[in-house]
């Protein structure tokens, strides 16, 4: 029998596919917000795609969830209370669970489906994670948690889909300015936003927006194997201009005291991934 390829089918219309052989396919179903496959690929290792779009993958999945994670903790520095925005994989938690000065982590994922499946059949993505007592794990709609929360947090990390399906909410201005009003004093909200090489209105699309909210609005760059077309951007918004500038000797200072080894986080790399290629700069509003 011929082995089954699992066609990425995100850029499809603008005439591009990615497609991945699944030796093994463990889960397929719609969930009745997405359609969620969980398949084994011989390069990436586990892999899961919502929608035809991938979203996590065993072999590279720590570069994005380091590089989401570690880059607004640290620049912080005293982060307390952190909040995420789907995540459902529970790639993000991980990594924040690994900051042991974090007391609380909320995460708020909208459909429960994903973070089963997640928890049975990617548990070396999660490791743990969802059984450390700090959080607190709500399945609702995250446009209408920070709508309705009164709670502040110092990190707020939106690891959403694409704009498609339940994740087009969180691409939108209420949503950003709702979460706004949910970050403590001196707190940063960052954004998956896609690759801009192929997805640049949605990076331009969200700084547009933190641009009318924040004082700064900017992003920062790593990239993702299987998140095909270059560096991916993550959004950044915050009013505390300072953490952008925090300088290397100090963020190895507080990685040092972190005390955790990572795959792709350095201080330095940190740094670096603010330095935006020109065809980056273009896609940030004026
Ligand atoms: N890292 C991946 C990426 O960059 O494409 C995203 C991974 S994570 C699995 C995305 C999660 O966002 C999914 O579990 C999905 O259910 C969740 N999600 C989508 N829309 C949401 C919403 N409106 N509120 C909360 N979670 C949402």
């Amino acid at each position: 029998m011929s082995a089954r390829w699992i066609v990425e089918s995100l850029h499809e219309t603008e005439g591009f596919t990615t497609s991945y052989r699944a030796d093994k396919v463990l889960y397929e179903e719609n969930t009745g917000q997405q359609q969620l496959v969980i398949f084994d690929n011989p390069i990436f290792g586990r892999m899961m795609a919502l929608d035809g779009v991938t979203q996590v993958a065993e072999k590279d999945e720590f570069v994005y969830h380091e590089m989401m994670t570690h880059v607004p903790v640290l620049a912080h520095g005293n982060v307390k209370k952190l909040l995420i925005i789907g995540g459902g994989d529970g790639g993000i938690l991980r990594e924040a669970t690994r900051h042991k000065s974090i007391e609380k982590i909320t995460m708020v994922e909208i459909d429960p489906a994903v973070t089963d499946f997640s928890k049975k059949h990617l548990s070396m993505v999660s490791a743990g994670a969802f059984d450390d007592p700090r959080l607190d794990l709500v399945f609702a709609d995250g446009t209408v948690f920070v709508a309705e929360s009164k709670e502040s947090y110092d990190v707020i990390i939106v690891d959403s889909t694409d704009p498609i399906g339940p994740g087009v909410v969180l691409f939108e201005e209420a949503f950003y300015r709702n979460a706004r009003a949910r970050l403590a004093p001196g707190g940063v909200i960052v954004t998956q936003n896609g690759v801009p090489f192929l997805q640049s209105t949605e990076l331009t699309g969200t700084i547009e927006k933190f641009r009318r909210l924040f004082s700064v609005a900017t992003c920062y760059l790593a990239t993702i194997p299987t998140y095909v077309g270059g560096p991916m951007a993550m959004g950044w918004g915050t009013d505390d201009a300072s953490l952008i500038d925090v300088p290397v000797e100090t963020l190895r200072t507080r990685f040092a005291a972190a005390g955790f080894d990572t795959r792709y986080y350095t201080p330095e790399v940190h740094k670096a991934a603010f330095a935006l290629p020109r065809y980056v700069l273009k896609c940030l509003p004026a």
